[in-house]
């Protein structure tokens, strides 16, 4: 089989699972499949990144420098667990000093500049793939198997210049991936390729989103044409609900393509929600599978759901992180095109408008945009249109808030599902925000506050016996 498998940081957290990880690699390497491997940053080292360049801002050249002796030795330490030969380890510790030496001149540029904008933040952020890819690398060779290691640029991605959370341009990106990685993978060769980073059009880096590891596999495996892509994980697999949430939440053994990408989109972290997007178009299977037990199959994403599966809700999930944005106004009662305009200045501030809920009223629209866009939401919105005599007579908004998918396949056409959410809600004494059902009838989402999310993730769970399904 031809697979490209993908490595989340929970799985390369420490020296011993990395040199775990490529004895899983070479594994399969070795009975005649062709592997290509993708790579996250070690667990927690992104979100590092991320508060140490948004401090850079205002920081100091030796908090800077604490920070990069903290990045070195976690790396180092790494190194000395996953990679016996000590020339290898050479090797590789010499590639970790000069990165990290790069971050630290990166980050005091932005100290002394005292601006982070989305390029430089991406800039930044790339450096945890950076740091882990070599090691993975390393830690393959030493088991003596023939491997080069990429950057998503150097491997050929090639993206917009959406900063953060960029997507491929995907024709361009194909023939380069096929020209650098096939003729390695053809030959035995194992790729071991950054997640989560790519560059523009101008060899500027860009990231594909957080937990973008899986989109880079998914490109990947759209690229080299494989049979399968693989996303190893700490979970069996896809579950009802988050298990961290409910214990007793169950694997799905089988997804379609569409019900996959609702429950990513609607909070399942187990896989990016835009992941799915280019392999649905080339009918290429996507299998989430655990490291803890490589024996199991893991969950098999591909066209066709799971026929045996009748029951019509098959997992809740929450986002957190979200915001609810109010806009009302008398005066968008009967006005053509006055929601156009509320979404006009939302798509041209690139603010994501994650779900949607109107009264026939129409005085009033809801809109649920992730929490570090709300800033930038309220104030465009009010500079735009909130002059006198407009349509817009006040703009608020709800941070404290949290959206709860109900999903399923099954769910189309099923009578009363959504009467027994909502009475389950009710019965919990938990008060309902806003509602939305997309036309797919595959999702019914609403909004509660933050703090009753779990207490309604447990309840429907319960509800619809999700754990014995
Ligand atoms: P990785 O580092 O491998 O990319 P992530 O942390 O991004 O791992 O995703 C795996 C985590 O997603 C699991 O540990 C689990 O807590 C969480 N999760 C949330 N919802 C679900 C779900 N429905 N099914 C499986 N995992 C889920
Ligand atoms: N390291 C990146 C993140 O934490 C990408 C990934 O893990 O998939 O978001
Ligand atoms: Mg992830």
């Amino acid at each position: 089989m031809k697979l490209v498998m993908k490595f989340g940081g929970t799985s390369v957290g420490t020296g011993e699972n990395i040199r775990y990880v490529a004895d899983l690699v070479t594994k399969y390497a070795k009975k005649e499949n062709r592997v290509a491997v993708v790579v996250s940053a070690l667990a927690g080292v992104t979100n590092n990144l991320i508060e140490v360049a948004c401090q850079a801002k205002k920081s100091d050249e030796k908090r800077i420098q604490t920070f990069t002796a903290e990045l070195l030795k976690k790396h180092t330490e790494a190194i000395s667990t996953a990679i016996t030969s000590k020339q290898i380890q050479k090797e590789v510790t010499q590639i970790i000093e000069k990165t990290i030496a790069e971050l630290e001149k990166v980050l005091t540029g932005i100290c002394y500049v005292g601006e982070l904008t989305p390029k430089s933040k991406d800039y930044v952020v790339s450096f945890g793939e950076r740091l882990s890819a070599p090691i993975v690398w390393g830690a393959i060779k030493d088991l003596k198997f023939e491997t080069q290691c990429f950057t998503g640029k150097e491997a050929g991605i090639v993206t917009d210049s959406n900063f953060g959370e960029a997507d491929p341009l995907m024709n361009f990106t194909t023939h380069l991936i096929r020209e650098r990685l096939s003729p390695l993978l053809e030959k035995g060769v194992i790729p071991v390729v950054t997640g989560f980073i790519a560059a523009n059009q101008d060899g500027i880096v860009t990231t594909v989103g957080r937990g973008g590891s899986d989109y880079t596999a998914t490109i990947l495996g759209v690229a080299l044409e494989v049979d399968e892509v693989w996303i190893w994980t700490d979970v069996d697999g896809i579950m009802t609900t988050d298990p961290k949430i409910v214990p007793s939440a169950r694997m799905l053994p089988q997804l379609s393509y569409q019900e996959a990408a609702e429950m990513a989109i609607f909070g399942a972290k187990a896989m990016h929600p835009r992941a799915l997007g280019p392999v649905i178009k080339e009918n290429i299977p996507v299998r989430i599978r655990s490291i803890f037990h490589p024996e199991n199959p893991g969950t098999l994403i591909t066209k066709k759901a799971n026929a045996k599966v009748t029951e019509a809700v098959k997992a809740v999930a929450m986002i957190k992180d979200v915001a609810m944005l109010n806009v009302n106004g008398a005066g968008m009662v009967g006005a053509p095109g006055s929601y156009a305009k509320v979404f006009d200045v939302l798509g041209k501030n690139n603010i994501n408008v994650m779900m949607i809920s109107t009264a026939a009223s129409e005085a009033n629209i809801s809109m649920i945009i992730k929490r570090g866009l709300l800033g930038r939401a309220i104030s465009n919105l009010e500079i735009a249109l909130l002059e006198r005599g407009g349509i817009v007579s006040e703009v608020s908004a709800e941070d404290d808030v949290a959206v709860i998918a109900v999903m399923g396949a099954n769910m189309k056409g099923t009578l009363g599902v959504a009467s027994r959410i909502f009475s389950t809600v009710a019965k919990n004494g938990i008060n309902i925000r806003m509602i939305a059902q997309g036309s797919s009838e595959l999702n019914i989402s609403f909004v509660v506050k933050e703090k009753d999310g779990i207490a309604v993730v447990r309840a429907i769970h319960e509800e619809f016996n999700l754990d014995k399904i």
